[in-house]
């Protein structure tokens, strides 16, 4: 098959794997920078154009869009969609995954297990927001942020109050969750594909950090699941759509809880730490689905 990975950056770990890992598998695998794609919109034949000439027709997708480009990249992710492309992880979904509160919204809706959030837009309701998800200490996080930042443990109260007004001083969108001390400063990353958890890897924060992002410095190991956490990853990728996502979960005293869905879930720490194939993996996924699509057409 002929397979394009959107990405910016053919070194970045993941690009480089999973360009590695299609090619190993017999398929055409090509990095096509989102950026720099454009897109011929008005014409009853939709296409997009990279330096000067038209894209060829690829049978599918992936798309790793970056949090800095979403909205450029989701719109490139749609144009393949036009044009009839399988894509991993539509760019509807992705869009989804990139709004925490949205997601949390969709996660909920569907009755899989979260942590209590709050969200609020004006300060007169802060001590309320604060008694509702349970009081201090608190997590309050910055609706856009990734890798950690922006994420803040307030210990007390008052100090989840400060911190609260100071984001929304500065229009910042904010989350307030309740905080779940038994994980630990730790959560499982659970690497589904289509309807199966296929990896999954424990990550533990720094000495004296509650993040457990291997941005921030923690540390991972692979880690055996639950039925019930198995089920909970699987769920939460199906509510958001995606075909290809990391889901973040907390060991709570009330079962698992999931964080967050993450769209394009890094690859090296998770090939890391369970020593399996999983750029291999998204490639059986991809022609399964591409197969199957085939013979359904055939059939109409
Ligand atoms: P990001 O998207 O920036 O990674 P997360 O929401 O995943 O932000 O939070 C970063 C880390 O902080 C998590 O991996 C987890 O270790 C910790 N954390 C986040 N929310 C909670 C919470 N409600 N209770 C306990 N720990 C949390
Ligand atoms: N982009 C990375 C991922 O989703 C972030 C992981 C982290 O910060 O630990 O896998």
């Amino acid at each position: 098959m002929k397979i394009a990975i959107l990405s910016r950056n053919p070194n970045l770990y993941s690009t480089r794997r999973l360009k590695e890992a299609g090619e190993a598998q017999g398929h055409e695998v090509e990095i096509i920078d989102t950026l720099h794609c454009y897109m011929d919109i008005t014409s009853s034949r939709p296409t997009v154009r990279y330096h000067g000439k038209e894209l060829p027709t690829y049978d599918a997708i992936i798309p790793r869009i970056g949090a800095s480009v979403t909205f450029y990249g989701t719109a490139v992710a749609r144009q393949f969609e036009m044009m009839g492309t399988f894509n991993v992880n539509e760019s509807v979904a992705i869009s989804r995954s990139r709004d925490k509160l949205r997601s949390l919204q969709l996660l909920s809706r569907k009755g899989i297990g979260l942590p209590r959030t709050g969200f609020a837009s004006k300060a007169d309701n802060i001590k309320d927001l604060i008694k509702n998800v349970g009081g201090a200490p608190l997590v309050i996080k910055l609706l856009e942020g990734t890798q950690g930042i922006g994420v803040v443990l307030a210990d007390t109260a008052k100090a989840a109050e400060s911190i609260i007004e100071a984001f929304m001083g500065l229009k910042a969108n904010i989350l307030v969750q309740e905080y779940i001390k038994e994980s630990g400063g730790a959560d499982i990353r659970c690497l589904v594909i289509g309807d199966k958890v296929v990896a999954a890897m424990k990550r533990q924060g720094a000495e004296g950090e509650f993040r457990s992002n291997l941005h921030r410095g923690g540390s991972a190991e692979v880690v055996k699941l639950s039925k019930q956490e198995r089920e909970t990853a699987v769920n939460a990728a199906k509510a958001m759509g995606l075909g290809v996502c990391g889901v973040d979960l907390l060991q709570s005293v009330n079962g698992p809880m999931v964080m967050e869905v993450n769209s394009s879930p890094g690859l090296e720490g998770i090939e890391k730490a369970t020593g399996k194939n999983i750029a291999g993996m998204v490639f059986d996924f991809i022609e399964k689905k591409v197969n199957s699509n085939a013979t359904s057409n055939k059939t109409r």
